[in-house]
Parts: C-alpha cells; sequence; structure tokens
C-alpha cells in the first residue's frame, strides 16, 4: 500500500494528513500541531475524525517548523508503521503569477517559490521550512506544490490588475486571490451534486478565521475579494479585509507607524478581534452581549452581503451561493444574517433546512439555491500528490 503525506504549514500552526492512494486518496491519520514557538501541542484523529493522541511537543520540536514536521513524522509512525510514503503534497500559500496548477518541487521551482517570498513575508517562509523538512525525512520521496492562488490564475486582465501604472503589474502588483484548494474542492463537490449549477455562476464564502469570497463560473474562478495579498476583501478573525489606502498613508505620515507597525496592525489586531475588543473567534462572538461584538457580527455580515453583490455584477448574474470555512459550514446564525440580506438577489433561506443543512439550506422555491458544504483542502492537495505517482 502506498501512501502520500499532505502538509500544510501556517504560520504557527502545521497540519498533516497521511493518506492511501490504491484508488481515490484517503485519509487514514490526520494531525494538527499548534502554537509552534510557542507552547505547541499536536493532535492526531483517525480516518472516523476520532481522538488517538493529544500531547505537548518536547521543546526541541515546538521550536519550529523542522521540529513539528518531526513530531507528525513520529506520530505516523506509531499508527502506520508500514506506510510507504512516496510523495508529499505541500500547501504552498504563493505561487506567483506562473503557476496556474499543482507543481513537482525540483530545484529550479524551489528557488521560484523562494523568489515569491517578498508577496508573502508572513506565509512563505513556513511553506518552504515544510517542504525542507519533508525532503530531509524523506529523500526518495517527490515532493509537491499546491498552490493557493492558482486557481485563479485564469482571472481576465480587469480582475488580475490595480488601476496603477502598468509596471508595477508587470513587476507582479496584481490581484492573485488565495483559498484556491478550497475553492477547486467546493466547485468539485458541487459538480457532484448539482452538475447544472456547476456550470452555472456560484459565488463561494469561504468563511474561517481567514475568510475570502470566489465567483466561479462553469467552475472556472472569474473573481476573488482576495487580492495581492490575504488582507483584502471581507473582514477576518484578525485583518481588517477591504480598507482605504489613505488610511495607511495616514497612520504612516500621522502616526509614524513603520511598515513593520502597520503589518501587525493588519494582519493580527484588525477585523472581529479589533472591532470586538473581545475575540477573533466567531463562537466567542455569538456568546457575547455586548454592542461591540454585535457590531463586529454585523460589519462582517455586510461586508460579506456586499461582496457577494459584487461577484454578482463580476459574473453578470448567480446561479448559487455556498458556504464554507469553519464559520461558513457551522455557524447558522451567521449565515442567516447574511441571507437575510441578500432576498433581492434569490436568495430564500429556510430557517430549519438551515439549522441542519443537507447540503442545502435554501427554500425549494428560492430562485437562488445555497448550499453548506465542508471543505477538504487536504484531499485536493493529497490528489496532486498521488496523480504523480
Ligand atoms: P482557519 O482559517 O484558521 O482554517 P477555520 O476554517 O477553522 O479557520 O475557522 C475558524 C472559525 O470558525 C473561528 O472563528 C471559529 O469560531 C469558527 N467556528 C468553528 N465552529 C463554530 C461554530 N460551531 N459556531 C460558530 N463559529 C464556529
Amino acid at each position: 500500500m502506498s501512501h502520500v503525506l499532505t502538509l500544510n504549514a501556517g504560520s504557527s500552526s502545521l497540519k498533516f494528513g497521511l493518506f492511501e492512494t490504491a484508488t481515490d486518496p484517503v485519509a487514514v491519520l490526520t494531525g494538527l500541531i499548534d502554537q509552534i514557538g510557542g507552547a505547541a501541542t499536536i493532535k492526531v484523529k483517525d480516518a472516523a475524525d476520532e481522538t488517538l493522541a493529544f500531547a505537548e511537543l518536547s521543546p526541541e520540536q515546538a521550536a519550529n517548523h523542522v521540529g513539528a514536521v518531526q513530531a507528525s513524522l513520529e506520530q505516523i509512525a506509531t499508527y502506520f508503521p508500514e506506510a510507504r510514503i512516496q510523495a508529499v503534497g505541500h500547501r504552498i500559500v504563493h505561487g506567483g503569477a506562473e503557476f496556474s496548477a499543482p507543481v513537482e518541487i525540483t530545484d529550479d521551482v524551489l528557488g521560484r517559490l523562494e523568489s515569491f517570498v517578498p508577496l508573502a513575508p508572513l506565509h512563505q517562509p513556513h511553506n518552504l521550512a515544510g517542504i525542507a523538512a519533508a525532503i530531509e525525512a524523506f529523500p526518495e520521496a517527490r515532493q509537491v506544490a499546491c498552490f493557493d492562488t492558482a486557481f485563479h490564475r485564469q482571472h481576465s486582465f480587469v480582475q488580475d490588475t490595480y488601476g496603477l501604472p502598468r509596471a508595477y503589474y508587470d513587476k507582479g502588483v496584481r490581484r492573485y486571490g488565495f483559498h484556491g484548494s478550497s475553492y477547486e474542492f467546493i466547485s468539485g463537490a458541487v459538480a457532484e451534486i448539482d452538475p447544472a449549477l456547476h456550470d452555472g455562476r456560484v459565488a463561494v464564502a469561504h468563511l474561517g478565521n481567514g475568510a475570502s469570497i470566489c465567483g466561479i463560473h462553469g467552475g472556472k474562478s472569474v473573481a476573488s475579494t482576495m487580492g495581492f495579498s490575504p488582507l483584502d476583501g471581507v473582514a477576518m478573525g484578525t485583518r481588517p479585509g477591504q480598507i482605504d489606502p489613505g488610511v495607511l498613508l495616514y497612520l504612516m505620515s500621522e502616526e509614524n507607524m513603520s511598515a513593520a507597525q502597520i503589518s501587525d496592525l493588519l494582519y493580527t489586531e484588525s477585523g472581529l478581534l479589533g472591532l470586538s475588543g473581545l475575540s477573533n473567534d466567531m463562537r466567542s462572538l455569538l456568546a457575547s452581549d455586548t454592542v461591540e461584538a454585535a457590531q463586529a457580527i454585523d460589519y462582517f455580515c455586510t461586508r460579506i452581503r456586499m461582496e457577494i453583490g459584487s461577484l454578482a455584477a463580476a459574473m453578470q448574474g448567480l446561479d448559487g451561493l455556498v458556504f464554507t470555512g469553519g464559520i461558513g459550514e457551522n455557524a447558522a446564525a451567521i449565515r442567516a444574517q447574511i441571507c437575510a440580506g441578500l432576498g433581492w438577489l434569490g436568495i430564500e433561506m429556510d430557517n430549519a433546512r438551515n439549522a441542519a443543512p443537507d447540503p442545502r439550506i435554501s427554500t425549494d422555491n428560492s430562485p437562488v439555491p445555497v448550499m453548506v458544504i465542508p471543505t477538504n483542502e487536504e484531499l485536493v492537495i493529497a490528489r496532486a500528490a498521488a496523480r504523480l505517482l
């Protein structure tokens, strides 16, 4: 039995998955390491999503992503000592303007990925650390890069550019878009559930700690709310989403903030956390009775409605809406609040269905069907790696 390993390295986390590849890849072990660089913990689950192990990492393994990869491999060796890992699929945040599909990682490709670090300084280095650790651990295995940006590379010029002098576009200042593996998975799932809808115009709202919405027509990305960086678009756990660049000029000139300070403000202090003054976690905000928490939720839902309208304009219509991601999949109250303001677009929510999605949550008469589909980015990455074998 051959296996592929998937690695998804975030700024302070590492998700891993072991897949059997006899047919379509099947996850047999998944894990999450949190708080790398601090008091890191590892959680391991089996194929039925039951927790097998939960432990603190040793200080050496907790220190960085190389240690975290070692810790994941130890778990795999414990539960699947016979695993033969023939390929490792890596989630890579940035594939620049050139990568529009998964690619095998050669020395040449690695050099290209390193050249994209300035485009994603907070994420790309961790992805590269994951690759280095995997090459060291599995020198014989093939390494595959799957890009968050790849799904959006077919955007038209107007959806790929900003209104800046062209020289900046040529230098790579473009609207890349992210969450591509999630959108690829959802688009495939829609094709299975409702082939006619897959051929139509679907807005997919990936609402997690990071959040974006993508307009997909006939399975192809038309426009995305995220742009040059994962900061743009809708408000997120700690990121503001859309912001007037004039605000940043003001912060620099009047508040003397440095690039590093503004980066902290935009990546870690804003969004739901900044507006609520309470938490970046939607569960905490829904459980809170403060005015600030309610306003943070209202801002979140309002900007999402506005962006869905904007994507409908980009696609010249809307045939379906899909919710996914931690909030999209689990927060019925948020889905209801978003959809309550979208009747004009042909969206009619069924409250009973919204409480238990299957996967549809709209009424039978709703001109635009609404669904909840759990995403599976790891499976998309495992499939790309397995295709190589
Ligand atoms: P990431 O972008 O880090 O992968 P997730 O997709 O896991 O994030 O989403 C995390 C978000 O999902 C958090 O805001 C969390 O509060 C929210 N969430 C998870 N479960 C629920 C739930 N049952 N109700 C409301 N929000 C939830």
